[in-house]
């Protein structure tokens, strides 16, 4: 490690270089087989002024070898499983390699590590500014392309990433690095002359120009013509996507391009053609385009050849000209959704409508400036091409597409209605992904390497971030200022390396402002922007003073809009500023002032930014109700209601809604109350929750201070019996449950944030009011049954661990628990198995015992070999239809805890200890159907005399882990006879589980995302 740094250090005072690397490789296809046969010759030049003693290479065909790789292990990290359950004929590998140096053979050994990487040992230096060849031939397995990049489908190929590399040589040093699905290139320049041999009736597309290529050019043609033809009469035939015999003859097609650093070809002999030009904007030079597409697409591609003209011009126009010949855009289904670049050359996924697919191409298309001509280092600074280029895609729509809002992307906005996603503009779509990671306080750092980012801020940060912060700094130094510096970055780092400090020095030079605040705190820190208005005075003179709150520290400029009939009357920017400070806006006919007017700084709490200019109350702002949930909208109170109704045995039908602030972003102060009215009882019932979320600095991820409370009818006194005895005509008592719980939970930091690992304490305390009845006066006959509430407390300490990860996942649980005499204590283990993509063993573990309390104390709070009944259920935590019924449906309700025997019994209450085991089979065939089996074993067992409790049933999950039924039909004999006893027998040995507390709304995108 000590001499690394010290030679990144030695390599850091070299002056900027970059080493020149030329290939020619002739390559056949296998269609049957689906392989590669290939040889190559690189011609290395050292341009660097130190001598080489080793080279190292990039073999990634080997990402697809085994579980092994970097690749495997990443997917399995994005809880992607093909590759993990693949069979051996799926994956690939890259073999048959003997490099030679000069001719002469060297040595050479893979990595230890990823056995994608290799270095080739030379025989004797490469000094500064020499040359050499390297030769080889190589095999290729193509792997199915499901799982990454390089891949088939069938006849369909994607050749990608496909041969021996060069890893880059910089002035920092080798840049070897496995290849990751998340986490993309950095290569050295160079020309590629490439010769693909394969049946006659592929077409073909490539990097590069086709050299002397009349014979492929003529059938290029016919296949424009005839793919014109049908769409003249619109002759899609969108079914027909069986692949054509292959022809037996071959063609040999050669491909040349000069100043690349990677070459991608795609093979198909279904695709359809079209081909077009475009003159460049600048140097006015002609451009070929062209779009290859399947019939699956051929309506939704039609136009496609639009999107490929309109983004190059518009990437040219803003950048600078397109250097190559042509842009070709390939319909493929590799990976899911998405698509992928490659000079000159783009593959796209599966698009839902023609909007997406024009979003998609140009972005891809982008890719030729960001990471072809611009080619960073996009491993260790993602943002410098994915980022940008975002930013741009984005600059591209809004251009294109000003009123297209985010439902269009999604192509079914009735239903989205419902969120207000119609009303928001589709170039927004950045900045709202950049909030719903910064608002949790889950984003990340912009400047880390790809592999570091969850998967969800790869696209949050890396893509929507960069996209956001750009554009704020396209308000502050003007779009034109902007576009300038990025001309001139083209210029200047065409074909090259450039860092995020070339771009910074770029962008300073550019605007002539102090822009430290962009690259320094923006990109370099997940520091956030919050400004707010205090207050406002307006002077004698007409002008304002306006007192500005900055609330996060971070000093960035900042602009006031004075608005007025929501138009602009006038912006002034202010340099950026800590604390609080009080700023003049001129004299102006101003109906109310707004930081950031136009809502393009990526202020985390925009519901902060208005002020009116006069009246009393000038913060105020009106309310807004939404039905379930809305897109924030800063300028209104916006409170969401969602209608409910409910039911249970005592209460009967209630009805209500449930009134929360739970949306999109998470929010500091959360509540959702849930009044209802219950018709049988005929009073109000309901439950809520309030919380406050803290976002500490370190060890804690958040720490959430909270309250939540429930009422409802959980038992009656029926009088029907004593009235008739007794001649009164009492009516029946309905008794009451009120808990209150205020808690507070501490969820622990990840040590990396994509650590699949969550953690958290909690502490609750319980407060519990019940009703019963008032045994005092129970005279009856000289006057009515009354009823009596009881206080009680349990308190809960609990730690929980879930390790998410996607094979063997697992969730650890203690809890202790302790009223005013008793303590007790319990772990939970639920480890899932996982057999294959769908199948998995449920293991559930169980050990709970006593600390503390006396006999009579620790029975009402006994651990239960069959989990709670709902009487039961002391913590009213479950919901229960019927909580305290013998018999019927209600009866037949429990909660899987403790002990969570299937089988209902009243043996194996302790008192003291409890163990158990429980298991569920993966489900049987195609059925939805599992068997389980239980087991548990305690002591203080007075009535059974079998030392074990067990069952084994069969069981139907209604609802994934949330309704669940069993039919238990083998139990011990102790069992047996109890349920003889008690007279159960038959359906009504069947019990369900019904979990619906564990569907919390507000975790649910919480839980989907990170
Ligand atoms: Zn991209």
């Amino acid at each position: 490690m000590a001499i690394f740094v010290i030679s990144t250090h030695l390599f850091s005072q070299q002056p900027y270089f970059q080493q020149e690397v030329n290939y020619k490789i002739a390559v056949n296809l296998n269609d049957v087989t689906h392989t590669l046969r290939a040889t190559e010759e690189i011609q290395y030049i050292n341009n660097s002024n130190q001598s080489l003693s080793y080279i190292y290479f990039h073999l990634w065909p080997n990402a697809y070898k085994d579980h092994s790789t970097a690749l495997a292990a990443q997917l399995l990290l994005h809880k992607k499983t093909d590759f993990y359950f693949s069979k051996p004929e799926e994956r690939g590998f890259v073999d048959s390699l003997n490099f030679k140096v000069n001719g002469k053979q060297i040595q050479w050994e893979l990595d230890k590590e990823n056995i994608d990487i290799c270095k080739l040992i030379l025989n004797e230096p490469l000094r500064s500014l020499d040359t050499i060849l390297i030769t080889t031939p190589f095999f290729v397995k193509i792997p199915d392309a499901k799982f990454s990049r390089l891949g088939h489908t069938q006849q369909a190929y994607f050749i990608t990433q496909w041969y021996p590399k060069p890893a880059v040589f910089d002035n920092e040093g080798w840049h070897q690095m496995p290849y990751l699905d998340q986490g993309e290139f950095y290569s050295e320049f160079g020309s590629f002359d490439v010769k693909i041999t394969l049946p006659k009736n592929y077409l073909l597309s490539a990097t590069g120009d086709r050299i002397e290529a009349d014979e492929e050019e003529y059938f290029l043609n016919e296949n424009v013509k005839q793919t014109l033809d049908r769409l003249d009469k619109q002759d899609y035939r969108a079914k027909d996507m069986e692949f054509p015999a292959s022809s037996k003859e071959t063609k040999t097609i050669r491909f040349k391009q000069f100043r690349v650093h990677d070459f991608a070809w795609f093979a198909d002999k279904r695709f359809n053609v079209l081909h077009d030009q475009i003159e460049l904007p600048g140097n006015k030079r002609t451009v070929d385009t062209w779009v290859y597409f399947t019939n699956k697409n051929f309506n939704l591609w039609k136009n496609a050849i639009t999107y490929v003209n309109e983004s190059t011009i518009f990437y040219s126009y803003l950048n600078g000209d397109y250097p190559y010949n042509h842009v070709t855009a390939i319909d493929g289904t590799i990976m899911a959704g998405g698509g992928m670049e490659y000079p000159n050359i783009t593959v796209i996924g599966d698009m839902s409508n023609e909007f997406d697919l024009d979003v998609t191409i140009a972005h891809e298309v982008g890719h030729n400036w960001f990471y072809g001509i611009l080619g960073s280092n996009e491993r260790d600074h993602p943002h410098m091409d994915e980022g940008l280029n975002s930013f741009y895609e984005m600059r591209y729509m809004r251009a294109k597409y000003p009123e297209k809002k985010i439902s269009d992307l999604i192509g079914i906005d009735e239903n989205l209605n419902l969120f207000g996603v119609n009303k928001v503009e589709y170039w927004r779509e950045k900045e709202m992904a950049y909030f719903i990671a910064a608002k949790s306080r889950t984003d990340q750092t912009l400047d880390i390497p790809s592999q570091d980012f969850t998967e969800f801020n790869y696209g949050s940060i890396v893509y929507s971030k960069t996209s956001a912060i750009f554009d704020y700094l396209a308000d502050y130094m003007g779009e034109e200022n902007l576009d300038k510096a990025m001309k001139f970055y083209y210029e200047q780092f065409k074909f090259k390396h450039p860092s995020p400090k070339d771009l910074a020095k770029t962008l300073n030079f550019f605007s002539g402002l102090d822009l430290n605040w962009f690259a320094g705190n923006l990109i370099s820190t997940t520091d956030k922007i919050d400004y707010k208005i205090k207050s406002l005075k307006k002077n004698k003179d007409g002008s304002f003073q306006i007192k500005i709150k900055n609330k996060t520290g971070v000093a960035t400029p900042l602009n006031i809009y004075g608005f007025k009939d929501k138009k602009s009357v006038g912006l002034i920017w202010y340099n950026g500023f800590e604390g609080e400070k009080t700023i003049e806006f001129p004299p102006a006919d101003v109906e109310y002032f707004k930081i950031d007017g136009m809502d393009r700084m990526p202020d985390i709490n925009r519901r902060n930014n208005y002020i009116r200019a006069k009246g009393f109350f000038k913060k105020r702002k009106p309310l807004q109700f939404n039905f379930l949930t809305k897109y924030e909208n800063p300028t209104k109170i916006q409170i969401n209601y969602l209608p409910l109704v409910g039911a249970n045995y005592y209460n009967g039908f209630m009805a209500g809604a449930s009134i929360h602030n739970y949306g999109l972003y998470q929010r500091r102060f959360e509540f959702a109350i849930t009044p209802m009215y219950a018709f049988k009882t005929k009073n109000p019932v309901g439950f809520a929750e309030f919380n406050i979320n803290f976002y500490p600095k370190k060890i804690f991820q958040q720490i959430t201070f909270g309250t939540k409370a429930k009422s409802f009818a959980y038992d009656y006194y029926n009088t029907e019996l004593n009235n008739q005895a007794n001649g009164t005509n009492y009516k029946n008592l309905v008794f009451n449950f009120y808990k209150f719980s205020p808690y507070l939970q501490f969820e622990f930091k990840k040590k990396n944030a994509t650590s699949p690992i969550h953690q958290y304490i909690s502490y609750t305390n319980n407060n519990l009011f019940t009703d019963s009845l008032n045994t005092s006066f129970n005279t009856f006959i000289s006057s009515a049954p009354v009823k009596k509430n009881t206080y009680s407390f349990v308190n809960q300490l609990n730690y929980n661990l879930n390790n998410k990860r996607i094979i063997n996942p697992f969730v650890l649980n203690v809890n202790l628990q302790h009223s005013a005499s008793m303590a007790k204590i319990s772990a939970t283990l639920n480890y899932q198995i996982t057999l294959s993509k769908k199948q998995f063993i449920d293991v559930r573990l169980f050990a709970g015992t006593f600390l503390a309390g006396s006999y009579a104390e620790r029975s009402y709070y006994a651990f239960r070999s069959s989990g709670y009944s709902g009487y039961q259920d002391y913590l009213f935590e479950s919901n229960f239809i019927a909580r305290n019924e013998y018999s019927g449906f209600g009866f037949s309700q429990f909660a899987d805890v403790d002990g969570a025997l299937k089988v209902w019994t009243p043996l194996g209450q302790s008192p003291e200890w409890l163990v158990s085991a429980n298991l569920k089979s993966p489900t049987i065939f195609i059925l939805p159907i599992k068997i389980f089996v239980d087991i548990a074993f305690c002591d203080g067992r007075a009535l059974n005399t079998d030392p074990f409790l067990w069952d084994l049933g069969i069981n139907i999950p209604i609802v994934k882990d949330i309704v669940d039924v069993y039919i238990p039909f083998l139990y011990n004999s102790d069992i047996k006879k109890t349920l003889e006893l008690n007279n159960v027998r038959g359906i009504n040995t069947v019990r369900f589980t019904i979990n619906i507390h564990k569907l919390v709304p507000k975790n649910i995108i919480k839980d989907n995302l990170f």
